[in-house]
């Protein structure tokens, strides 16, 4: 077994109860490496084609890779995988926290959920030891809750663990899997899927960490990090204001989602701001297991809202969509909203900019006093934000019903208009980073396989020719050398999109936080994961090698879609996404459909795809020594 790993993959039959454990060989976790792609070996393998996503033949996966637990910044995160119920498209989201490491040290390399158990339980995970037990007392809790008395019952307070909260087991579309009260694995519903496998909690605890070839290599990287630290401003201003810092960026930029995306201007900006944030009631920060950069948030008010620190603060993505996005310029409602979701168990940004669609909608008449149980949705009014995300997460009402389809399948079943007011991707809500004034962006968010994401590939701004040396030195070690203005979508924009969404892949296999790990700004760059997986494990990998390894888990999830019929027909952005932007610096700023179009045609064949369909040739598949997964 390679050093790194423990050599364990848990595969738990919830229906049965059985549980067995698989060893692979060290060219499995050489060719796999890690999360989505250890995720989508067994979820290939596993799920019959067609699979309804909330029913028991949906395979869940919880995976970490080889750096996981690791002593450096930036490792310490978990990949869910599954078929999402939001899209019915592969589901993929991370999340960090300590969780990640305890689950290192609990002796597994991840775990795989089959069926559905009959009665909610939790596993429990220690010391390479695996039990299922009963969690009807912690059905109907939120994540805060649920934490609280696992740890109680196991008699140990520094047990971590993940869970779905009230969504999930209500079913909500847009649920996320919650880790250590506050940090999500947010897209794509798979806090729905636990739900209904009636997997309540993964409670894990343990001290077997795995060995390291070169212990001191692994040591220097953490020393590299640290000292990078020192001397990095844009990471000193990351620990400071968290992702909340880049809300004013945004806005000088005409990137701002607001009321729904029809604007990037947003008059209210800072006093949503990651600076009025610092000013007002952040109260401390936090961080993720061994990393230095401290950027997570924590929150209190005594006010009306009573928000609990526990829960956290909220990310730029969060203040956008229940911010700007529903024009609400309260940042302690917002942070509301955040708790709420981090508590209930959903993603802020497909929560929030449902609400924000289900505004617009009702503004324009299209959603009536009927579809809201007599609730006005206003643009900027906080209060009616709130009680459309309490109803929408307990499934409450008409209104709550609706909401917790997600916006796209409740669009549907409103017709045309509500259609037409769409700002989704597979039926997965656009993040807060808008194609019209980045691009690459628009491209990403169209074929990325699921659905509509900000973390997929590197953002236009890092590749201009005054985007600074670091960022094209960086993006130059993965061969990107010809930059250009962030509005561009021309051949050299797809390149770049299609390799770094290769390298945000590799980040997402290793499980690596993108904060820390990137080719533009960040800690650490792109020659230093070979370097660090090289410490760790022994092997003597190249970036070249590795970046195949990204470019599996693209194809993987590409090849799943595929089987569910998806095609170049649904690797579309909603008409809302086309439109020409209104007021600010990027009033008239559009991204037309023949951009994407024809930007498509550029990435498929460049991806060794088939420009007809979208999807993976086999000839790829095999280069990559996946043809597999075609069987
Ligand atoms: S940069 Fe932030 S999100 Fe990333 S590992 Fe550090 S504290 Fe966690």
């Amino acid at each position: 077994m390679p050093h790194g790993y423990h050599g364990k993959i848990l595969v738990v039959n919830l229906s049965t109860g059985a549980m067995q454990i698989d060893e692979h060989d060290e060219t499995w976790y050489r060719t796999y490496m890690g999360g989505t792609n250890f995720g989508m070996y067994y979820i290939l393998k596993h799920t019959p084609p067609g699979a309804d996503a909330l029913g028991p033949d949906n395979v869940l996966t919880l995976m970490l890779s080889v750096l996981t637990g690791a002593p450096f910044s930036g490792q310490s995160r978990m990949t869910a995988n599954a078929k999402s119920p939001l899209t019915g498209a592969i589901g993929d989201a991370q999340a960090g926290g300590f969780f990640p490491a305890e689950m290192k040290n609990a002796g597994f390399d991840g775990v795989v959920f089959l069926g559905k158990a009959e009665r909610p339980v939790y596993l429990w995970l220690k010391d390479g030891r695996a039990e299922l037990r009963d969690a009807s007392h912690l059905w109907g809790l939120g994540s805060w809750e649920t934490e609280t008395r696992i740890r109680a019952e196991l008699g140990d307070n520094k047990v971590e663990v993940t869970c779905c909260g009230p969504a999930g087991e209500n079913l909500v579309r847009t649920a996320a899997i919650i880790n250590m009260r506050n940090r999500a694995a947010g897209r794509t519903g798979l806090g729905a899927v636990m739900g209904s496998k009636n997997l309540k909690a993964v409670a894990v605890r343990g001290s077997l960490r795995p060995t390291y070839a070169d212990p001191k290599g692994v040591k220097a990287v953490a020393s590299l990090g640290a000292a990078e630290f020192k001397t990095n401003r844009g990471m000193q201003e990351l620990g400071e204001l968290g992702t909340a810092g880049v809300v004013l960026s945004q806005e000088f930029a005409g990137g701002l989602p607001t009321r729904n995306y029809q604007s990037g201007h947003f008059e209210h900006a800072e006093e949503i701001s990651g600076e009025r944030l610092a000013e007002t009631i952040l109260v401390d920060r936090d961080t993720c297991y061994a990393c230095v950069v401290r950027c997570k948030r924590e929150v209190e008010t005594d006010d009306e809202y009573q928000i609990k620190r526990e829960l956290g603060g909220p990310e730029y993505e969060t203040i956008a969509t229940f911010g700007s996005y529903c024009e609400i310029r309260d940042l302690a409602a917002v942070s509301k909203a955040n708790a709420l979701c981090n508590d209930y168990g959903l993603d802020t940004i497909g929560a929030g900019a449902t609400i924000a669609w289900a505004i617009e909608c009702y503004e324009d008449g299209i959603l009536t006093d009927a579809d809201t149980d007599g609730l006005a949705l206003r643009w900027g009014d906080a209060k009616a934000m709130l009680a459309a995300l309490e109803a929408m997460a307990f499934r409450r009402g008409r209104l709550g019903n609706l909401l917790a389809e997600g916006s796209a399948r409740a669009a549907a079943q409103i017709g045309p208009d509500a259609q037409a007011r769409l700002i989704t991707v597979k039926g997965a809500e656009a993040p807060a980073h808008m194609p019209q004034v980045k691009r690459s962006m628009g491209l990403i968010y169209a074929v990325n396989p699921f659905g509509a994401d900000h973390q997929s590939s590197e953002h236009d701004t890092s590749y201009e020719e005054n985007s600074g040396e670091r960022s094209l030195g960086w993006l130059a070690e993965l061969g990107l050398t010809r930059p250009v203005p962030a509005t561009d979508l021309g051949e050299e924009k797809v390149e770049f999109t299609l390799i770094t969404q290769y390298w945000t892949s590799l980040m997402d296999v290793l499980n690596l936080c993108q904060f820390d790990w990137g080719a533009t700004w960040q800690l650490y760059g792109p020659s230093t994961v070979a370097q660090v997986v090289n410490a760790v494990t022994g092997w003597d990998t190249t970036l070249p090698e590795l970046m195949e390894v990204g470019a599996r888990r693209v194809n993987l999830m590409k090849v799943f879609n595929a089987r569910e019929g998806f095609t170049r027909e649904d690797d579309k952005l909603s008409p809302r996404l086309h439109q020409p932007l209104t007021g600010g610096v990027s009033d008239g700023l559009r991204v037309t459909e023949e951009e994407i179009e024809h930007a498509k045609d550029l990435y498929y064949k460049l991806a060794g795809w088939d420009v007809a369909t979208g999807n993976p040739t086999m000839e790829r598949l095999q280069e990559l020594g996946i043809g597999w997964a075609v069987e």
